[in-house]
């Protein structure tokens, strides 16, 4: 045995110390023992390092080799990611399970890519060109049609001496440069740096989520970042795979980072089962799905969300539409506190590292609306929804806050809405939204004429909802006025009707904006039009209120004309219902124990009992509906 080889001289879990490697690079990747165990840098001293271990490190015994790779853990880039299962460092579960199973792998070196599989170039560039980073060279198709954008990779440019258009396996070279450089379908990443981008655009229009509450109440920019936390069973998964489904992009990255052992394996079976709803076939035709199983060291599960991130650039780079959603980011941040152990640095807050909250920072700036680097201009998104799971549920501790100081939004999910199963259970009171004014001119070009307006009065609504549900709790609901009892009964309806959505109903699981302007604009015309006819001297008790709510439950799970010829005969009806159900259609003007009804009639004016300023008189609601 050489003394001057590199060797095993402690092991503890994942953590491997070996010596001597005076030139290795922090991050750099290493292969420990016989069998090439995949680890990373984590801390050198030039004679000594201590790797962390992305595998099992059981059976691993000290004076076995190590051997330095010298590059950082990367992303293989390239055609043939979407649709694909991988691990947190990259390597594809499916081929890895044909090699013995999804659990039993060491140092196997499954490719990320298929090396097999021939793509047909088609290129976009001739020689004799001169090429920058990030120029298309030009495509592939994936599959079902998805463009591949081939492109220059970050850093290299030179002029095209070579241009090989047909089939091509993604390591041969489609051009090759004048001074020798082959540019390949595929190119290699470090996952942990953020791929270089042109400039950085505000965020225009939002991430339509088809998820009422969402898209009306927290709507989030594209490009932005959002946090979604909530104790153990309040929904979280189910958010982020109706996102991961219905969101509005046209990529989506799934990085499950391991809550349960059995979430994972519910995942990898769900998941290709799943229909996307704009083409009706597989979800996973435009879908990365990186997973964390349950037997992988904690190392693994670190680095998976920087995979999962890069592979999401990549696609943003391309000019394509991008969403990236983590379940749950808590889960890495464990993963950073037991690594932070191990390497004994001195712990921050419960445990966590002191830099959690400026590691996290830099992941969602990765985030983004961009004009990409090189030619032809295209604008590319990568929005980033990032589950966190509090301990107890209590948004106080590290990593929600942490996570807080970053995300431009955050979707709150309440455990007590979650037991009632009023889903989703997004807590009105904590949550938010810093993108509300970035995406109203295009909410209201596309979701309807008053969103804005709609959305401040049902928010105002609410928030006198919360008020007087205290003073009811305190007094009993007898201390309230008719008008304040109506809010309640307003508000009630306006949470069942416009802001719960069953994810399991084949209609109502997706709301398209328009069709939840719709609604929601309906709901709130029940509270103006109750309003008035309060006003004009109706009893509470008279008040149609159920018979609307269930009519407007109803209308969720309607589609199609018979949709539109409900929601034309409620608008006409509910007026006349408000002002005298009794009458039957058509003879309710002549009734005659109603002095107000033309008024009531009139442009849905603003009824008294919502705040001292009243309700805003711009966008009168009403008027979106046809
Ligand atoms: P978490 O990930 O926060 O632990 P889950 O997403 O697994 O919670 O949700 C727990 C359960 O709540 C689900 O299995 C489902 O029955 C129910 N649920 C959550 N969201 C919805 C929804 N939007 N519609 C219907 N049921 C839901
Ligand atoms: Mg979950």
């Amino acid at each position: 045995m050489n003394a001057g080889e590199p060797r095993v001289f402690r092991v503890s879990g994942s953590l491997v110390e070996a010596t001597p490697l005076p030139r290795v690079a922090l991050y750099e990747l290493v292969r420990v023992g016989e069998v090439g165990l995949l680890g990373e840098v984590v801390r050198t001293d030039g004679v000594h390092a201590t790797i962390q271990v992305y595998e099992d490190t059981r059976g691993l015994r000290v004076g076995e080799p190590v051997s330095p790779t010298g590059r950082p853990l990367e992303a293989t880039l390239g055609p043939g990611l979407l649709g694909t299962v991988m691990d947190g460092v990259g390597r594809r579960l499916t081929e890895i399970a044909s090699r013995g199973g999804i659990f039993l792998s060491s140092g196997l070196e499954a490719s990320f890519l298929d090396p097999a599989r021939e793509w047909d170039f088609r290129a976009a560039i001739h020689p004799g060109q001169p090429l920058q980073e990030g120029d298309l060279l030009g495509e592939v198709d994936e599959g079902m049609g998805f463009a591949h954008r081939v492109m220059v990779p970050p850093g290299v440019s030179g002029t095209a001496a070579e241009v090989t258009p047909g089939l091509h396996t993604v390591a041969e070279p489609v051009v090759t440069l004048e001074d020798g450089t082959p540019l390949a379908l595929a190119h290699r990443w470090p996952v942990r740096t953020p791929r270089p981008c042109g400039t950085r655009l505000a965020g225009a229009r939002p991430f339509v989520t088809g998820q009422r509450v969402l898209d009306l109440l927290f709507p989030v920019a594209e490009g932005g970042s959002v946090a979604l936390p909530g104790g153990f069973g309040t929904g979280k998964t189910v958010v982020e795979q109706s996102l991961a489904k219905f969101g509005d992009a046209d990529v989506v990255v799934f990085i499950g980072c391991g809550e349960r052992g059995n979430e994972i394996a519910e995942l990898l079976a769900e998941f290709p089962t799943l229909e996307d709803p704009r083409t009706g076939r597989s979800l996973m035709e435009r879908t990365v799905l990186v997973v964390n199983t349950s037997n992988m060291p904690v190392a693994a599960r670190e680095a998976s969300i920087y995979l999962g991130m890069t592979i999401g650039e990549y696609y943003r780079d391309m000019g394509y539409r991008v969403a990236v959603m983590a379940d749950s980011i808590s889960r890495w941040a464990e993963a950073l506190r037991e690594l932070g152990a191990r390497l004994q640095e001195m712990p921050g807050e419960e445990g966590y590292p002191t830099y959690l909250a400026n590691r996290l920072g830099r992941y969602c700036e990765r985030a983004g609306r961009v004009r990409t680097t090189g030619t032809p201009e295209r604008e590319g998104v990568l929005t980033f929804i990032g589950s966190v799971s509090p301990p107890g549920g209590d948004l106080s501790e590290p990593v929600t806050q942490a996570a807080l100081r970053v995300a431009g939004a955050m979707w709150a999910l309440d455990p007590r809405l979650a037991q009632r199963r009023s889903f989703p259970a997004v807590d009105l009171e904590t949550s938010y939204s810093l993108f509300v004014s970035e995406v109203t001119a295009w909410m209201e070009e596309h979701a309807g004429e008053g969103w804005a307006a709609l959305r401040r009065r049902i928010l105002e609504l609410l928030r006198r909802d919360r008020e007087l549900e205290e003073i009811a709790s305190l007094l009993g609901r007898d201390a309230l006025q008719d008008r304040e009892r109506f809010i309640l009964d307003a508000a009630e309806l306006i949470r069942e009707v416009v802001l719960t959505q069953n994810a399991f109903d084949p209609v109502d699981s997706y709301s398209p904006l328009p069709r939840t302007h719709e609604l929601a604009t309906l709901a709130y015309r029940v509270f103006t039009e109750g309003s008035a006819a309060l006003e004009a001297g109706r009893r509470l008790d008279a008040l149609p209120v159920g018979e609307l709510r269930s009519a407007l439950l109803r209308l969720r799970s309607m589609d199609g004309d018979a949709r539109t010829a409900e929601v034309d005969r409620l608008v006409e009806a509910l007026p006349r219902m408000m002002r005298s159900p009794e009458d039957p259609p058509g003879t309710a003007s002549a009734a005659g124990d109603d002095p107000d009804h033309d008024d009531v009639h009139g442009e849905g004016d603003s009824p008294e009992g919502v705040s001292g300023e009243g309700v805003p008189g711009e966008g009168v609601p009403g008027e979106g509906v046809p």
